[in-house]
């Protein structure tokens, strides 16, 4: 389907163009009107549950289609969204229609888990915690069903404060560290984060099979985070051999190729639907 295949497009990102500081410039002027128009919309990718075998919840990934560009990947307008607060406007679009999503699904189809990634640049805004609290509140979800990804290079590299993060743990929304592994991963930022969900990168997780190294750092950390009473994802599963060998592992949870594409909502819930069906028959 649309979505699905969009979804394979937008991995396709031109890192040349990024580097283009009048293409980021003229990313930055369009996006607040993008997001007003409708061209900005929000993909959901399954999470799978290693140990009941059930969809478990979704990942909330921007998505940009431009009238003339075509899709557009976040890689390229959330970097340039980052360097101003541009990133505030789709942070909370993405935060309002997931949370609406999540809201919906909880009610159809029982126990679900939202993700959507956090910017570090939004932990200086003070009044984090209550305005995501104004959001779970006007959709009805419980905050217990929503995770906030944040990507340790990314805090570190600000030096951000982390302490508006105990704000969002006071909620009960839960918090992750996403991308693990390829930043500054120290045992310190993993004791000052209140966190109860690591995140692997894909890039140990897809060439596990083939680096020794790889697999030693997803081993490794497996048995750190279930050392801290975190669970943990792995991201970036794109088959079955590595999906049995992260079931071996006692990992909690795999997100990638092989569970499911970024897709849209309509999808996801038919997916849904489908499943609860099987399990009905
Ligand atoms: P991320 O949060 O680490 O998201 C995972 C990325 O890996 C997504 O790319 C997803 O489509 C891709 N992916 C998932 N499974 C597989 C797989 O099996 N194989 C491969 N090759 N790729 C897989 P996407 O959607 O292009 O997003 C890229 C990044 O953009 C995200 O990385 C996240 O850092 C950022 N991003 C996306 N949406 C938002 C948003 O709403 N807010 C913020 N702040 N950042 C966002
Ligand atoms: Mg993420
Ligand atoms: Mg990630
Ligand atoms: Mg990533």
């Amino acid at each position: 389907d649309e979505a699905t295949n969009e979804g394979l497009r937008w991995k396709y990102h031109d890192p040349e163009r990024l580097k283009d500081a009048d293409w980021r410039l003229s990313l930055l002027s369009q996006l607040d009107d993008a997001i007003d128009n409708g061209q900005v919309w929000v993909a959901y990718q399954p999470q799978l549950d290693l140990r009941s075998h059930r969809i478990r919840g979704a990942e909330a990934l921007a998505r940009w289609t431009h009238p003339e560009k075509g899709p557009i990947s976040p890689v390229e307008f959330v970097a340039a969204a980052e360097q101003n607060d541009r990133i505030e406007k789709l942070t909370m679009f993405v935060l309002d229609k997931a949370v609406e999503a999540a809201a919906r699904i909880n009610k159809e189809h029982g126990p679900f888990d939202m993700a959507v990634n956090l910017s570090a640049r939004m932990l200086g805004d003070k009044s984090l915690p209550s305005r995501v609290r104004a959001v779970l509140d006007k959709h009805g979800l419980d905050p217990a069903r929503l995770t906030l990804e944040l990507t340790e290079t990314a805090a570190l590299a600000n030096g951000a404060d982390t302490s508006p993060l105990f704000g969002l743990k006071d909620l009960g929304v839960r918090v992750s560290i996403d991308d693990y592994g390829t930043g500054l991963s120290t045992l310190d930022y993993l004791k000052k984060v209140p966190a109860s969900e690591i995140k692997i990168d894909q890039s140990f997780v897809k060439s596990m099979r083939e680096h020794r190294s790889d697999l030693v750092m997803v081993q490794s950390t497996i048995a750190l985070a279930h050392s801290l009473g975190r669970t943990v994802v792995a991201e970036g599963v794109e088959n079955r051999e590595i999906l049995d060998m992260l079931i071996a592992m006692k990992c909690e949870v795999a997100q990638g190729f092989i569970v499911g594409r970024p897709s849209s909502l309509n999808d996801l819930a038919k997916r849904l639907n489908g499943e609860r069906k099987k399990r009905a028959a």
